[in-house]
């Protein structure tokens, strides 16, 4: 334990010092409440007791300012006064100050209020301790929720959003909808012939093309827009305030993306290379919480996509009413 001395009376100074160095403890010795902040700044200091009355810094700034101070460790503050009435113990108290001894100082008191020191700031140390511990579980708590938290919300193959985050944005949406007015369009991307093509080169060769072309997708996000797993082959874009026939070029381009790469399909008749058809409507938002609901139009695009031959974009037409 380090014990800080602040006291202007050379002769006490010289007492306390002694005592404190007898009992056993390291001391530093300051000629006053100045000299005695700056020794504070630059050591670590666990015991201060310095003299109340000092000339421009005294013991009740001294403890104002180590209060104020913002530090790991506790330092415990004794007060020293020739002046031993109740309200100067309050005010010692108020300051911040732990504990107040009177002079002329008796020795056997000032070895007991350091013994009682050691053990409040050696129990400060403990918690601070222990505390510190409590807080990086925490943090590393903190980061494994979140983790979790992205994981079950991320379709693990194509590192897209899953069905569930995708529930979670739809009701995120339908809010905006009601009560901004923005205006979402959805794309659909469904492979073609994607069964036949599992059956021919095998299921973990189908997994790779599920990988390519949900890097495809992600290579046609803009900020803004998002991306996931809606089904086994199905890909879903939301692109916010786009209309319809804008959110189509975007699925156009991932269309021909996937053409490009020319990743070979020879159990589709005739053969050629994989490809995607994908479906466009506007998301209409569904009082229902149910998933589907808003997506029924961007399917039945999909649908006549699909039905036109496939490898082609269709945007949703509202049927004409009379
Ligand atoms: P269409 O052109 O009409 O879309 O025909 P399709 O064969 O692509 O559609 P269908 O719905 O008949 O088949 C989808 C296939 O997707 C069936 C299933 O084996 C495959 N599939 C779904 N999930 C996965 C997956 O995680 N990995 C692999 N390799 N295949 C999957
Ligand atoms: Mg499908
Ligand atoms: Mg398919």
């Amino acid at each position: 334990m380090r014990v800080l001395i602040a006291e202007d009376d050379p002769p006490s100074r010289l007492i306390h010092q002694m005592t404190v160095e007898k009992c056993g403890y390291e001391c530093l010795v300051a000629k006053d409440g100045e000299e005695a902040w700056e020794i504070f700044h630059n050591s670590e200091v666990d015991v201060v007791l310095s003299n109340w009355m000092m000339p421009n810094v005294d013991g009740l700034e001294l403890c104002r300012r180590v209060r104020g101070e913002k530090r790991d460790a506790y330092t415990y503050f004794i007060l020293l006064s020739a002046r031993g009435e109740r309200e100067h113990v309050l005010t010692g108290v108020d300051a911040g100050a732990d504990d107040y001894l009177t002079k002329p100082l008796d020795v056997e008191e000032l070895k007991v209020r350091l013994i009682s020191a050691s053990r409040v700031t050696s129990l400060h140390r403990q918690l601070a301790e222990k505390t510190a511990v409590l807080e990086q579980l925490n943090r590393r708590l903190e980061r494994s929720n979140h983790r979790l938290f992205e994981q079950a919300r991320t379709d693990p193959l194509t590192g897209l959003g899953n069905r569930l985050l995708l529930q979670e944005d739809l009701e995120t949406i339908r809010g905006r909808v009601e009560r901004y007015g923005h205006e979402y369009s959805a794309a659909l991307c469904d492979i073609d012939f994607f069964k036949r093509y599992n059956d021919f080169y095998g299921h973990l060769a189908g997994d790779e093309v599920l990988m390519k072309v949900a890097d495809a997708v992600k290579g046609h996000l803009r900020s803004g827009d998002a991306a996931y797993r809606y089904g086994g082959e199905e890909f879903l874009i939301v692109l916010p305030e786009q209309s319809p026939a804008s959110a189509s070029v975007v699925a156009d381009r991932v269309r021909r993306a996937v053409e490009n790469l020319g990743i070979p399909h020879e159990a589709k008749t005739p053969p050629g290379v994989l490809t995607v058809s994908a479906g466009v409507a506007v998301l209409t938002p569904h009082k229902e919480a149910e998933v589907v609901a808003p997506l029924k139009n961007v399917d039945a695009a999909l649908y006549r996509a699909k039905r036109a031959g496939r490898n082609r974009t269709v945007a949703y037409d509202p049927p004409v009413e009379d």
